[in-house]
């Protein structure tokens, strides 16, 4: 954690600044030489084109990368460029998809409709049958863990043990490599949503790919035809949201337990689900895999009208999508972040319409409390 406060800064004539400077330039003056051709010729230069990369964005992914214990890191402009550029680089004619039925739901767009529309076998599984339902045909497993909002874990050791030939890929968003880092387990590709806790600060979209050199290049050849770029500016302020990533996820990982613990216990909250509690079906794998649970949870109230009624009625949880950031964040999940989803897709998500969605944030916890505490005052327990 230590290296995330010291990147290397490339000396520069004048004096070299302790922070690097933002590259704002979309293209880079070349040698006249044999050398630029080499330059054009590279996977990732950083000093071409800046679709192809760019300084801010190299410096951004050697500190991805080190956290995650990966060779190589891809920086674009999404988390969704990431899940895409990592399942398009890696899909292949008469090769099946394995995944599972809840995702984020970008990727349940990409997987359930987009890749089987180009000819993509694509099978979803209930997410806890997904070790046992890898055929000799999977050649890619789709993971998310904990996923959205239920916080349900994958076991990634044992998808691993089942898929030895697959190449298996986590989107590690929810528990960041602070509290999971999947390649430990075998996983050969981590895409994470770099908007959420990696940069921390509710102003940045950005995505990472992470794993080895040659994945990671395919990935890249991908994102450079495809074009999410994560540009300049993007890619400093995540650099500098970074410095900070292990002092907000211990934040984030006491307040997220603490705030869990207050709910289970409030007479008007009928089910909380965060993989710190010991009554979350999969509380022991939890802790086996994780070594600290987020700060994501969600809960659920007697009915629809009781959520709708306490998500109007907090003052310091703002009612936004996204996650991750300073800000505490209630949502409503069946209205909101299924909007795109079918009713079948949000039945088989574990979502209902008394479920609120938490992302606990970085405030004193007991005001967090006391938000929460006011707003289920006004539903019957
Ligand atoms: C937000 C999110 C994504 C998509 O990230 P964007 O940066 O919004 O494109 C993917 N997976 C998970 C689990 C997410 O929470």
């Amino acid at each position: 954690m230590t290296r995330l406060l010291h990147p290397h800064v490339a000396p520069q004539p004048g004096g070299t600044p302790l922070v690097t400077p933002i590259h704002q330039t979309s293209t880079y003056e070349l040698p006249r030489t044999a050398e630029a051709a080499q330059i054009a010729a590279a996977v990732a230069p950083g000093g071409y084109y800046t679709r192809y990369g760019s300084p801010n964005a190299r410096e951004a992914e050697a500190m991805l990368a080190d956290l995650d214990g990966a060779e190589a890191a891809l920086l674009v402009g999404s988390g969704m460029a990431a899940v895409s550029a990592a399942l398009l680089s890696t899909v292949v004619a008469g090769g099946e998809v394995l995944a599972q039925r809840s995702h984020y739901t970008g990727t349940l767009t990409l997987l359930g409709t987009m890749l089987p529309a180009f000819g993509v076998d694509v099978r979803l599984v209930p997410q806890e049958d997904l070790a046992a339902a890898v055929r000799p045909s999977t050649r890619v497993v789709y993971v998310e863990t904990p996923s959205n909002p239920t916080m349900t874990v994958t076991d990634l050791a044992a998808v691993r043990a089942a898929a030895p030939d697959a190449v298996i890929i986590a989107d590690n968003t929810f528990a960041t490599p602070y509290n999971t880092r999947p390649l430990e387990f075998g996983v050969d590709l981590v895409v994470q949503s770099a908007t959420k806790y990696l940069n921390g600060h509710s102003d940045v979209t950005a995505g990472v790919v992470t794993g080895s050199a040659a994945l990671v290049a395919k990935a890249w050849e991908t994102a450079r035809v495809l074009g999410p770029v994560c540009h300049p500016f993007e890619a400093w302020l995540l650099a500098r949201g970074l410095k900070t990533f292990p002092l907000r996820m211990a934040r984030h990982n006491a307040s997220g337990l603490a705030v869990a613990r207050f709910l289970a216990a409030h007479p008007a909250v009928r089910a909380v689900h965060h993989p710190g509690l010991p009554d979350h079906p999969q509380h022991e794998l939890a802790a086996r895999q994780m070594d600290g649970f987020g700060g994501m949870l969600a809960f659920t109230v007697a009915d629809a009208d009781a959520a709708v009624r306490v998500l109007r009625a907090t003052r310091l949880c703002r009612n936004a999508v996204s996650l991750g950031g300073p800000e505490t964040l209630i949502t409503h999940p069946a209205s909101l972040v299924f909007a795109h989803q079918s009713e079948a897709e949000l039945a088989e998500s574990g979502v209902d319409a008394a479920m609120l969605r938490l992302s606990v944030g970085l405030e004193e916890p007991a005001d967090i409390i006391a938000d929460l505490a006011a707003a289920l005052s006004t539903v019957d327990p």
